[in-house]
């Protein structure tokens, strides 16, 4: 087919939107749009935002400051997809747009220090470092008060970015391992299957519980666990900024560092549905990585859990369900599945919990107003049905469940579903034991 967009278009490879021509403006989507939802404007629509995409392809309309504003207000969280009889791809669309738009609009010369540390985060680990050793200096010596008592005279982003913050957990970060390139084989002292763990970027400053947890349920069901030193950041943060540069990068580095073969086990939902649809924005080439990667729920759910003999416990735990898990890995049973096997942890989902919780990477930075709307339903089901904890497969929603939860007074605990898990799980019997 030939592109329908004329050379003259806005936007400088035009032939990337030409996929906006599969909608029907049939609006089937249109309800299931949290933001839609919340403006009832038709350009915070899917159809509506489509309809800019295509016109800014065709050169009909310029990229003003309402047209990226109604661009930048969507959450990605791929409602739309699912509901869409066209199957417009409508995530590809927003990325691509966005990356064009930003190539557009960057100034020449350096980039925003916003930008330059973003980038800096997600690419190196001693950053990471850096950052939870200061981040602990700033809450264990008392200074984060004053951060709490002048959040208002904060500038608005370190406002934002203060009340977000959760307490970070005094837990070493997992051990690396050296090794690259490994193969079936890795394992040469015992038979034990092996599976390889993504970190994460920000799980490795404000989760590093859930990393260790993980690598705790994996290790006692008999599994050998590498992490490889060499991994990086999935590339969601830059890819759904519109900086596609530093998402490509970041794919050629992972996809060096993990052996193909061998699962990639992904304890943040949102780095899982990265990995797992790299091929729509990497290429081909990172088919055997997106194929090997699975969310550690999904993976878990796989092994032998018989002969565990659980403790006694009763707890009643709310399930939330990132749109991660969801819409793109397609996983969204598999934590109710899984915590139904430890007896005694009766689940249940919040209510609404189809709907985005308005963390969506960085736009609950960006986007505080539309973040705390979307998020304060769960809140309310949550204080409603007062579970004893909460858990999340996503660290980016989590910590805006948490924030809004202590924001409006309930300290109930939102934790990963393995860290729950690796809290109930007896400890393992030694050889003495059994004999
Ligand atoms: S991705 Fe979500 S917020 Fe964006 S248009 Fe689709 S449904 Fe609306
Ligand atoms: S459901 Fe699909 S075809 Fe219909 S308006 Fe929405 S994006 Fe377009």
């Amino acid at each position: 087919m030939s592109p329908r967009l004329p050379p003259d278009a806005s936007l400088p490879h035009p032939e990337r939107f030409l996929a906006t021509d599969s909608c029907v403006q049939c609006g089937l989507c249109l309800p299931h749009c949290p933001t839609y939802l919340q403006s009832r404007q038709e350009p915070d629509s899917p159809r509506g935002r489509i309809s800019l995409i295509q016109a800014l392809a065709r050169g009909a309309i310029k990229a003003d400051a309402r047209v990226i504003e109604h661009l930048d207000g969507c959450l990605v969280c791929r409602a739309c997809e699912d509901m869409c009889p066209s199957r417009v791809p409508y995530a590809s669309l927003i990325d691509a747009v966005r990356s064009e738009l930003a190539g557009n609009t960057r100034p020449a010369g350096p980039q925003p220090l916003e930008s330059r540390v973003l980038r800096q985060f997600t690419r190196s680990r001693k950053l990471r470092r850096l950052v939870y050793a200061a981040l602990r200096f700033w809450q264990d010596s008392g200074v984060d008060r004053w951060g709490t008592q002048f959040a208002d005279a904060l500038p608005a982003g370190l406002g934002r970015l203060h009340s977000l913050m959760p307490k970070l957990q005094k837990t070493p970060l997992i051990d690396m391992d050296a090794q690259t390139g490994m193969d079936s084989s890795f394992d040469e002292d015992t038979d034990k299957p092996t599976v390889q763990l993504f970190t994460g970027c920000a799980g490795e400053v404000f989760d590093r519980a859930t990393l260790l947890s993980a690598h705790t349920v994996l290790m006692y069901l008999g599994y050998r666990v590498v992490v490889p030193e060499a991994q990086t950041c999935c590339g969601a943060l830059p890819l759904h900024a519109g900086d596609e540069t530093s998402a490509q990068a970041l794919a050629q580095t992972n996809l060096a560092a993990f052996t193909p073969t061998l699962p990639i086990l992904s304890t943040a939902s949102g780095c899982g549905a990265t990995l797992k649809d790299m091929v729509s924005w990497h290429g081909n080439a990172a088919a055997p990585l997106a194929h090997a990667t699975q969310d550690i729920c999904s993976f878990l759910l796989t092994a032998d859990w018989s002969g565990i003999a659980w403790p006694k416990t009763d707890l009643r735990v709310a399930v939330h369900t990132p749109c991660s898990l969801r819409r793109v890995l397609h996983a969204d049973s598999d934590v109710l599945a899984l915590l139904a096997r430890i007896p005694g942890v009766n689940t249940y989902e919040i209510a609404r919990n189809d709907q985005c919780c308005g963390a969506a990477g960085r736009y609950m930075l960006d986007h505080p107003e539309m973040a705390d709307t979307l998020v304060a339903d769960k809140v309310a089901d949550i204080a409603r049905t007062a579970p004893d904890c909460v858990v999340s497969t996503n660290i980016g929603c989590s910590l805006h469940l948490q924030a809004a939860l202590r924001r409006a007074g309930h300290e109930v605990e939102v934790v990963h579903p393995v860290t729950l898990i690796a809290r109930l799980l007896p400890p393992l019997a030694t050889t003495n034991d059994v004999a």
